[in-house]
């Protein structure tokens, strides 16, 4: 058992006053790590640190910054194995997939290292012959960063690298179930030289952190989480007037035409649903299917399901490995017992599997639901696909759209044409053309529209919006 976990505040490890276990999602009664949980006392002075720290951070030459950013992604490459193992360990997915994300983090780092070389402004000309305007991007202030735990370390990572890079202060309050991994993270910039109080990392519960985070004095707040959460705390943050950006939930479509390659489709909308145990905010949850090509389609995406081990997500042979808490479990069966009672049929999977006590869901096909159902409407956050029939074209894309959620979408299809006016018709901040609705590339912006994201756009160069503010000066 490694030493206890601390929360990071003015370069310091700080002891925490309650203690909490962090346990393998694969075997309950194995306890990863303890942590010793930060209070609101600990939470108020990450801020006042993160406040100290922004005078000399934000002055800090730019390429400077990026320096500390390069060697934190050297350091966290070098680690990769180890950290991606203990991500794995705490979170459930498979080694091979925290080995992956913990090299995404690694890019990311990178990426952003890169931007403080790019241009931070523009000139214009002026109406006045002696005047020199000019307008530069400037760091916003104290960043409040907080995230959850389906992507432990790719989503901090983007968030942390934009706002490091621009010249903000970070705060950072990890989601409660990852906190080794969010450790290790902040290990690599501390060991990479940042300077103290430039990021605080808090690790508590929310019960005890979060109201005094929200109400501490930060200029913007960065969330990625549930819409529950992320509306209530936007509410708080606005009425403070600190700017906000948003990513949440999403009820992602993939649209299977009569003329798609059927094996294909089938595999593709399997890694989407069921990948990472379908935790994942662009997971595929909605297989919409044109009736002439349902049945095979079904066959195959049937045959996928329970072709996929489920287990151990450190064991190489596992592709799916449990969800991440008890408490996602129970969720994702309570929306199987819904769908029972709404007439749905479970194809392949329908209900949990017993290994190791582990919380081990089955790889679900649903068949025979109605738009209305709960676990076709609401975001289920586990390895499940339902089957929808559509009639055509027109009927798949009101289908793909009648939903209050807007972030990813898949079609597959092999009519060009039909495949770019579904990326004009669907309405989603991501489209996929016979490729999965998850998975990103980290250059280009990442969102959803509707409830699934608010406030600027997230990756590339599109965070240089949220992270930064323009300054306009005119010189005679
Ligand atoms: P969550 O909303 O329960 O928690 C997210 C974070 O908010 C956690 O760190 C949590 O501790 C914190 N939090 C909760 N209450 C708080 C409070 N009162 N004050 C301050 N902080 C508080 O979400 P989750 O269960 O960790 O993550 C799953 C959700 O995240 C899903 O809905 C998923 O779709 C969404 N998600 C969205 C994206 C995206 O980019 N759109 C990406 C990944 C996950």
């Amino acid at each position: 058992m490694p030493e206890p976990l601390r929360s990071y505040v003015a370069g310091e490890w700080r002891a925490g006053t309650a203690t909490l276990e962090d346990v393998n999602p694969a075997r309950p009664s194995e306890v990863v790590a303890e942590v010793q949980a930060a209070d609101a006392a600990v939470a108020e002075e990450a801020i006042t640190a993160a406040r100290a720290a922004f005078p000399a951070w934000r002055d800090t030459p730019a390429p400077a910054r990026g320096e500390i950013l390069r060697r934190a992604a050297d350091l966290l490459e070098a680690r990769a194995e180890e950290v991606g193992r203990d991500l794995a360990r705490e979170e459930g997915k498979t080694l091979a997939e925290a080995i992956g994300e913990t090299r995404r983090a690694v890019a990311i780092l990178r990426y952003y290292a890169g931007q403080t070389l790019e241009p931070d402004g523009e000139t214009y000309p002026s109406a006045s012959r002696s005047t020199f305007l000019y307008a530069r991007r400037e760091p916003v202030g104290v960043v409040l960063a907080i995230t959850p735990w389906n992507f432990p370390i790719a989503i901090p990572a983007w968030k942390l690298a934009p706002a490091l890079a621009y010249g903000n202060c970070v705060v950072w309050k990890p989601a409660e179930l990852v906190p080794l991994t969010a450790v290790h993270f902040t290990r690599a910039f501390a060991d990479a030289g940042l300077p103290a109080g430039v990021l605080g990392v808090v690790l508590g519960r929310s019960s005890d952190v979060g109201a005094t985070l929200l109400a501490g004095p930060v200029e913007a707040v960065t969330f990625t989480g549930s819409n529950e959460v992320g509306r209530r705390l936007q509410l708080e943050a606005i009425a403070r007037g600190a700017k906000v950006q948003l990513e949440l939930g999403g009820k992602n479509p993939a649209v299977v035409l009569a003329d798609a390659d059927l094996d294909l489709a089938a595999e593709q909308v399997a890694r989407g649903a069921f990948l990472s145990a379908g935790q994942k905010c662009t997971a595929t949850s909605r297989v919409i299917v044109e009736r002439a090509v349902l049945e095979p389609l079904a066959e195959r995406l049937v045959e996928h399901a329970r072709g996929w081990r489920l287990g151990d997500p450190l064991d190489p042979r596992t592709v799916v490995g449990p969800l991440a808490s008890a408490a996602q479990l129970e969720r994702v069966a309570g929306y199987l017992d819904g769908a029972r009672r709404d007439g749905g049929t479970a194809l392949a999977g329908g209900g949990p599997a017993a290994i190791d006590g582990g919380y081990y869901m089955q790889p679900t096909v649903l068949a025979g639901l109605g738009p209305e159902s709960a676990v076709v409407r609401e975001e289920v956050f586990g390895p499940v696909a339902a089957l929808l029939p559509a009639d055509s074209y027109a009927d798949a894309v009101d289908a793909a759209n009648d939903t209050p959620f807007g972030l990813s979408a898949a079609v597959f299809t092999r009519d060009l044409g039909r495949a770019l006016r579904f990326a004009k018709d669907v309405r989603a901040g991501v489209v996929k053309v016979n490729q999965e609705s998850a998975g990103l590339e980290l250059h280009v912006p990442f969102g959803g529209t509707k409830a699934s994201s608010s406030g600027s756009r997230e990756q590339g160069k599109a965070a240089r919006e949220f992270f930064t503010e323009w300054k306009t000066v005119y010189v005679d």
